[in-house]
């Protein structure tokens, strides 16, 4: 068996190993191939802004920034303020955007105090921040979003022109850019679809006229992974990535051409191996019944922590490149394999659910697909009851 070495608390106290159980491992370094070659890949003078919402998709948020700045990020997107401030606290001083609706001033007080920048969809968080930056006495940079065809943030594209007009009169506010987000850039097919063409149309209409209204917007941007991955023609002075800095790529006709590399394992330990007689039932409800002799091995990992119970007896995790079939009910806090085929699986061996081992992979898009989600629901998934560790490969 396999030990990892106990851990001392600061404290002096017992405390459990971070690879005893189950982790998250995340790969730095790949994050930082993966902004380089986005960055290598935008269209002249574009700037790349790493989304690091959701704590970085799992990754952890500030390890990731760090990495994709120095991959050449200049940016930085989160979902909501705490995520800011967080890369605030950390020390990072790039601009950071925040992508979700902030809407009381004490948040947008916030925002002007933490040095980031609020998504606007219309006069009335302008005029908050007005009121906020002037009383300060710094100016605070805003970016307005506008609504193309997702109906969800952002003003209707239609007032695009006039409310960026009446932005840029306040006083103590400055217009750094203007944004709108695309509802289905990932369609298949090789030209641009229907409705990203008809978003970017009203997109450059909106920047058409304020243009000949001589106003100054800041940075232009419209794409997120799957726009960057596929045309140029989206890329205008920004890109906004998530899923592809992950080494993913949001659907599998897009970033063929870049050499993404995942960059996160999923990890978890076998605690105990059992033989069972053939027709033996495993786990809740019996979903699965042994139709041999078999070796069971239970490993700590389970729905609580990330694995949906949906892949239950549909799930695979690797070992040392061997494919191992989880079999039964997967429950809150374990699973269980069938490892009769895999003999030198013992008690304290690391299987990989999610990430590279032994030369094969297992991508989070063969979870999503029988799951009926998406690869980014999977990797940010993954609780906090499952340590980040950095990189280290299965048998470390
Ligand atoms: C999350 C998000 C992104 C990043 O999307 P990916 O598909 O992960 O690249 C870009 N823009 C906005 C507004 C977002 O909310």
């Amino acid at each position: 068996m396999t030990d990892p070495s106990p851990a001392i608390s600061p404290s002096g106290d017992p405390w459990p190993h971070p690879r005893q159980r189950a982790w998250v491992e995340v790969c730095e370094a790949a994050v930082q191939a993966n902004a380089r070659s986005l960055r290598r890949s935008l269209a002249p003078g574009c700037q790349l802004m790493a989304v690091v919402k959701a704590d970085g998709y799992g990754h952890g948020a500030v390890p990731v920034a760090r990495a994709a700045a120095a991959g050449g990020a200049s940016t930085f997107g989160v979902a909501t303020l705490q995520e800011g401030v967080e890369l605030r606290q950390a020390g990072l001083r790039q601009p950071v955007l925040v992508l979700g609706n902030l809407t009381q001033p004490e948040e947008l007080r916030a925002c002007l105090h933490w040095q980031l920048m609020p998504t606007l969809s219309g006069m009335r968080e302008a005029l908050l921040c007005q009121n906020l930056a002037a009383g300060s006495g710094r100016p605070m940079a805003v970016q307005l979003k506008l609504d193309t065809g997702m109906a969800r943030l952002g003003a209707p594209w239609q007032e695009g022109r006039r409310i960026a007009e009446a932005i840029s009169a306040l006083e103590a506010v400055q217009l750094a850019g203007l944004y709108s987000h695309l509802a289905d850039a990932d369609a298949p097919g090789t030209v641009l679809d229907p409705l990203t063409r008809q978003q970017q149309e009203r997109f450059e209409q909106v920047l058409t006229g304020v243009q000949e209204a001589g106003l100054a917007c800041g940075s232009r941007h419209l794409a997120n992974s799957a726009g960057t991955l596929r045309t140029a023609q989206l890329h205008y002075d920004m890109v906004r990535v998530g899923l592809a800095l992950y080494g993913q790529r949001p659907a599998v006709h897009l970033g063929g051409s870049l050499a993404l590399q995942p960059a996160m394992q999923v990890r978890a330990r076998v605690s105990l191996i059992r033989e069972v007689p053939a027709g033996t039932g495993v786990s809740y409800g019996h979903r699965f019944t042994t139709q041999r002799p078999s070796r069971l091995a239970v490993v700590s990992i389970g729905y609580a922590d990330g694995v949906p119970r949906l892949l239950s007896n549909r799930l695979q995790v690797l070992h040392h490149g061997r494919r191992i079939p989880q079999v039964g009910a997967i429950t809150m806090d374990q699973l269980v394999l069938d490892a009769t085929e895999a003999p030198e699986l013992e008690q304290g061996s690391v299987v990989t659910l999610l990430g590279s081992d032994g030369g094969e992979r297992i991508d989070p898009l063969a979870w999503s697909d029988p799951c009926g989600t998406i690869p980014w629901e999977i990797l940010c998934g993954f609780k906090h009851r499952l340590p980040r560790l950095p990189m280290a490969g299965p048998d470390a």
